[in-house]
């Protein structure tokens, strides 16, 4: 072999090896076949060395740099995990595709129906049909709302969720609400029985991003956990906590009550993964559920299931 040639094969050797990435060895991907209407469900990609993935969902993206994880087999062991979440009303196959390097890999996400419950309420009708002089006062309140949730900042959501009152279900996450008769919007959260006054806790460690008294949800908490994931706190009779304070897993936040839209006191709670709500209750557990029914409320409990047809809308 000549010097020359010897030179070129070495070079050959040495560009071959910058070109493949940190991470050849294969990623390990965690990412559900199946999502039921209304849930969140994590994604992870772990591999031997760091790397950086972006994810894309709907109609949006997020990058995401791999953290160091608990090693595998004796190696080190990276992981880039992001939560994601299923509209209320999405239908059949989802794609999600994850862009690490060079490379996409891309997976279908099939979404599965949920028979969603009726609820009939009754509140003051100033709450169905608000007066001329509150118009403006709602559509500030829906600004300063969308704005809080555009943020996109440092991961901080763990799971399981801590469970904000220890009061059970008095109305499901989804069901479709009719106020004094009228049908309005399925119910974007959980309501959970709550007494006046109660202690009410962070869902996860965050940073308080809004805390005012809104039309509908009266005195309002929304915690930024990040990479767009929100814990909505609604209806509560004072905050403790102020614009901008960093907020740790399970402490007191604020006391329930009954401001707002309501038909008693009660702690309104909500969740949201960038821009969708989903029902927080499958994610009080570890891990978290992401098939399955709307959480059952303390009225359903100790009946027997009811076989759910599939209705044609
Ligand atoms: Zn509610």
């Amino acid at each position: 072999m000549t010097a020359r040639k010897l030179l070129t094969s070495a070079l050959i050797v040495l560009l071959a090896a910058l070109a493949s990435p940190a991470w050849a060895d294969p990623l390990r991907w965690n990412v559900p076949e199946r999502v039921s209407q209304g849930h969140a469900f994590p994604v992870s990609a772990e591999s031997s060395a760091p790397f950086a993935a972006v994810f894309s969902w709907l109609d949006g993206e997020l990058a995401v740099n791999a953290e160091p994880a608990a090693a595998k087999d004796g190696k080190p062991s990276w992981k880039a995990e992001i939560l994601l979440a299923v509209p209320l009303d999405a239908k059949g196959d989802l794609p999600l595709a994850v862009r690490v390097g060079g490379e996409t890999e891309n997976f279908s996400i099939r979404t599965l129906r949920v028979a969603w419950p009726q609820s009939i309420l009754k509140v003051p009708p100033r709450y169905v049909q608000p007066p001329e002089d509150v118009q403006e006062k709602i559509a500030r309140d829906r600004e300063h709302s969308r704005k809080a949730l555009a943020l996109r900042t440092d991961r901080r959501w763990t799971l399981p969720l801590h469970r904000p009152v220890p009061g059970g279900i008095t109305s499901p996450f989804g069901g479709r609400r009719v106020f004094n008769g009228q049908p309005r919007a399925p119910h974007k959260g959980t309501d959970l029985r709550s007494p006046e006054g109660a202690p009410v806790r962070a869902a996860a460690d965050g940073t308080a991003v809004l805390v005012e008294d809104q039309y509908y949800g009266g005195i309002t908490i929304y915690l930024d956990h990040g990479q767009g994931v929100f814990s909505v706190y609604c209806h509560l009779l004072q905050a403790s906590v102020a614009m901008g304070e960093h907020v740790a897993r399970g402490q007191v936040i604020a006391r329930s009550g009954s401001t707002g839209r309501v038909t008693g006191a009660h702690l309104h709670f909500g969740f949201i993964v960038q821009g969708v709500s989903v029902d927080a209750m499958p994610l009080l557990s570890f891990p978290p559920a992401v098939t399955g029914g709307p959480s059952r409320s303390i009225a359903e409990k100790g009946r027997t299931p009811q076989k759910t047809s599939r209705r044609k809308k």
